[in-house]
């Protein structure tokens, strides 16, 4: 075994020489090299790598090698026959007053090439009332069959009511996979109905990937602090459940007239049964955040120094027509609020542009918004880890820098 260094991964953070108890690793003009007469491999620079930029080479026999965990996934058998009996990709649509959330449609894209990848149907599950007339959507972003249940007690989002009605269906039709959207609704939903099906969940994923051999769901997520990629299986239990946050996954094209077949059920759950009652409903005032459905975000970090200066971020997001964004420390610092928060711990987004102004570039920021389509990184510092991954970068003081910006596009903009 030797470790290797991946150089284009290296973004010279330097973890990797802090934490080896043999001083085996030095930065060399800003990237990671290994001595390899004092390397142990010992693998613990491998583990604190952000971008895994360092590999453990195994350069043992091909008969001395243990078998690697991809090895294992294909050959494992389930302990319990039982979960051979479940079939078919279940989507959870997602809505809220009739309003479907777009991650339904995002996951519904995903849902359909593990479908096809298993040679099963791709199904979407429709919970609440009045919603009869949204079969038709859930068909044209590529469903094959959809689960109804169009139910009084369904009005309001209640977790009782939606997770035993999720429960009855998955006990009744035994499904593979349950996919649902990793939103304050879904994160509320898939723990009560995991529990109550009896099987595990992997929240948060980022990547869902099939490995045929076994039929395994390979659901890949941040783990330590997004340090690590961990993925994750359900080996014994079904169905197997993710959540995946919005905008993680692309929203697939809508086929105008494409149908399926549509399944109604009835749940008997009694209105004077559900504990949880609701009062009123008050919709969120025009103040609130919608950076997951942004195509513009201007987006401040600690580099803004003050809540005053965040101004700077607002103007420029304005004569945009923007979102304003902001890192983990700049909300921590109290310059502005959490829902403006982008990064591991805050809103996945897939802007259109993504300006980021003083913020350094830390992997836990880099995996909210590196999807992003255009990035523009304003920072003062030239080796800012942000500038690996900018499409565009502007060295200097964002105070200099903005008011420029703002007034070219306000008068490019007429806005
Ligand atoms: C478990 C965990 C979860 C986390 N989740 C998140 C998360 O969801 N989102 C998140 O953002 N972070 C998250 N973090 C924190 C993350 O590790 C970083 O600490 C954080 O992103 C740093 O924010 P920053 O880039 O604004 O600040 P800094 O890293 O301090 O960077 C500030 C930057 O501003 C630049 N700058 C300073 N002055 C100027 C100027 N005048 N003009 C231009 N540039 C200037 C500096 O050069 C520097 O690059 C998490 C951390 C942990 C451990």
């Amino acid at each position: 075994m030797t470790v290797e260094v991946i150089k284009k991964n290296c973004i010279g953070c330097g973890a990797c020489v802090q934490t080896c108890p043999f001083d085996a690793l030095d930065l060399v003009d800003g990237i990671a090299v290994v001595n390899p007469e004092k390397c142990t491999d010992c693998g613990a620079c491998v583990g604190v790598c952000p971008t895994m930029a360092l590999t453990l080479e195994d350069r043992r026999k091909p008969d001395e090698t243990p078998k690697k965990a991809e090895e294992k996934i294909k050959e494992f058998k389930p302990k319990d026959e039982k979960v051979n009996a479940f079939f078919g990709v279940w989507v959870l649509i997602e809505q809220s007053y009739g309003e479907i959330a777009d991650v339904s449609w995002e996951l519904l894209g995903a849902g359909r090439k593990l479908a096809d990848e298993l040679g099963v149907d791709l199904c979407g599950v429709l919970l609440g009332h009045n919603i009869k007339d949204k079969a038709k959507l859930v068909f044209e972003y590529g469903a094959d069959k959809v689960y109804l249940i169009d139910d009084p007690v369904l009005k309001d989002y209640r977790t009782e009511p939606y997770s035993q009605s999720l429960a009855i269906l998955i006990e009744k039709y035994k499904p593979e996979i349950v996919l649902m959207g990793a939103t304050t609704q879904g994160r509320d939903l898939a723990g009560h109905v995991a529990t109550k099906v009896g099987t595990g969940l992997t929240a948060d994923c980022t990547e869902l990937k099939i490995e045929k051999e076994s039929r395994l769901l390979l659901q890949t997520r941040p783990a330590f602090g997004g340090n690590v990629m961990a993925t994750i299986v359900c080996r014994n239990h079904r169905p197997q459940m993710a959540s995946v946050r919005p905008r993680v996954m692309p929203m697939p094209n809508k086929e105008e007239g494409r149908s399926g077949t549509l399944i109604e059920e009835t749940i008997n759950i009694k209105e004077e049964n559900v504990l949880t009652k609701i009062l009123e409903f008050i919709p969120q005032g025009g103040s609130a955040v919608y950076l997951d459905r942004a195509d513009i975000i201007v987006a401040g970090g600690r580099g803004i120094g003050t809540k005053e200066n965040f101004k700077y971020i607002f103007d420029l997001a304005e004569v945009l027509g923007g979102t304003v964004g902001a890192s983990r420390a700049a909300v921590e610092a109290g310059w502005i609020d959490v829902a403006h928060q982008v990064g591991q711990t805050g809103a996945t987004v897939r802007p259109k542009v993504y300006i980021a102004v003083g913020i350094s570039g830390a992997i836990q920021h880099l995996v909210g918004m590196q999807t992003a389509d255009v990035i523009v990184a304003i920072n003062k510092d030239p080796e800012a880890p942000i500038f690996k991954i900018a499409t565009y970068g502007i060295v200097g003081d964002y105070q200099k820098i903005l008011p420029l910006l703002t007034d070219v596009f306000r008068q490019k903009l007429g806005s």
